[in-house]
């Protein structure tokens, strides 16, 4: 059984295909600046990587490119494309509707039109991405998982914000959460690591990238997350401020003669890591700064680390404990230094790390807790594309 799946951004499409039987990744790729020019890099498995120019001025075009990319004796990595079981979807958003993984059929773009209101950035593209792929593999299921289901039991009194209830029935206003398929997929391997099932299990899982997101989860079921009504909600990021407090919004408008497009861009682009710093987003540049002594590098990663702490106590006072803490994406997986400055002095919760399992944990899945802490301290590398394809197969043609 293969499924292929498909990651559309603004100008952007990723995809990997997987072979289910053996959870090999056959080939992935990514198509970059759709729409204003185009490039392409395939990789295939055991064969040479495919980097070129290539015109695309659509998702339509790149996806053609990508199919045949797929099939081609050279390149290819199947005889044709009716080899390919299902296609399954990454979609930030699934509104209130989606609340688990489903079949994308018509009604369905519909509806997931009706929200690209609350979802300007990311519904379009995910849009363009179903309807080329309904487009040139009209016979093959596109099934649609949404980075927000994980968090459809979350109840109301942790989704809905303190302001008149009207924003939320005639707006949508609301907390969402964001990441869930990655909070998913690694609470489940941090149950499978420490060889309990998921139900009797506390979880706090912070998945640390250029965005970042913590949630709780207790049983397996996530419920409460960081990000919001967007993912701008919660601790600063690489280029997000996180949460402040929302008149700093009105009086930097009137102060600085701002549009709100404008701070929404400084809050989106400009803030967090970046914004502290004025060095990077990438917090391997920030940490190299802060070594070597500039202040506001070193200000910026403690912001970071102390919202990530803050999030992590909060969650144990909502969970009321916690079995296993875990760290995921491009900073939690990688990042020896955040993971150690979150962790320090949260010992009265039976949180140690052994330092020097900290800095030996790098991109694999390790155990980095001190022996005999009562918490496990966890390192597990993210595989949204993987948990997608899981998804993708319970609706695979038979
Ligand atoms: P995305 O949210 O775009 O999927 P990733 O999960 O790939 O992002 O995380 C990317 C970020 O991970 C980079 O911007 C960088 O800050 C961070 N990162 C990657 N490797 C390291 C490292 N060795 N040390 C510190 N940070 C790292």
């Amino acid at each position: 059984m293969k499924v292929l799946v498909i990651n559309a951004g603004s100008s952007s499409l990723k995809y990997q295909l997987f072979d289910m039987e053996t959870a090999e990744v056959l080939a992935k790729g990514l198509c970059e600046r759709i729409g204003a020019g185009g490039t392409i890099t395939h990789k295939p498995a055991n064969k040479d990587v495919y980097s070129a120019e290539v015109d695309l001025p659509t998702h339509d075009e790149a996806l053609s490119l990508v199919l045949g990319l797929l099939v081609s004796p050279e390149h290819g990595v199947v005889e044709n494309i009716e080899e390919i079981d299902a296609v399954g979807h990454r979609i930030a958003h699934g509104g209130e509707k989606y609340k688990a993984s489903s079949l994308i059929d018509d009604e369905a773009i519909e509806y997931l039109e009706t929200i690209v209101p609350i979802n300007p950035l990311h519904g379009p593209p995910a849009i363009k991405g179903i309807r080329a792929c309904k487009r040139l593999m009209d016979k093959t299921p596109q099934v649609g998982v949404f980075d927000t289901s994980f968090y459809s039991s979350m109840e109301d009194f942790r989704t809905i914000y303190a302001i008149p209830y009207e924003f939320y029935t005639e707006n949508k206003i609301r907390r969402y959460g964001f990441h869930g398929t990655s909070h998913r997929y690694v609470s489940a391997k941090a149950a499978e690591m420490l060889g309990k099932d998921i139900k009797d299990l506390k979880i706090v899982t912070c998945h640390l990238g250029n965005g970042s997101s913590i949630t709780a989860v207790d049983g397996g079921i996530a419920i409460d997350t960081s990000m919001g009504f967007t993912p701008q909600e919660g601790i600063p990021m690489g280029t997000r401020s996180g949460t402040i407090d929302p008149t700093v919004v009105p009086y930097i408008m009137k102060a600085k003669n701002l549009t709100a497009d404008q701070v929404e861009d400084i809050l989106n682009k400009k803030s967090g890591l970046l914004g502290v710093s004025g060095i990077s987003n990438d917090s391997r540049n920030v940490e190299a700064a802060a070594k070597e002594g500039n202040y506001r590098a070193q200000l910026a990663l403690k912001i970071v680390a102390n919202g990530i702490k803050k999030h992590i106590g909060s969650y144990i006072a909502e969970l009321n404990g916690i079995d296993a803490l875990v760290f995921t994406a491009g900073i939690g997986e990688n990042s020896a230094t955040m993971r150690s400055m979150v962790c320090e002095n949260l010992d009265f919760f039976g949180i140690k790390i052994d330092e020097d399992k900290n800095s030996s944990a790098r991109g694999k899945a390790a155990d980095i807790s001190e022996n005999g802490a009562k918490v496990k301290t966890l390192v597990i590398p993210t595989n949204e594309e993987y948990m997608i394809a899981l998804d993708t197969v319970k609706f695979c043609k038979e």
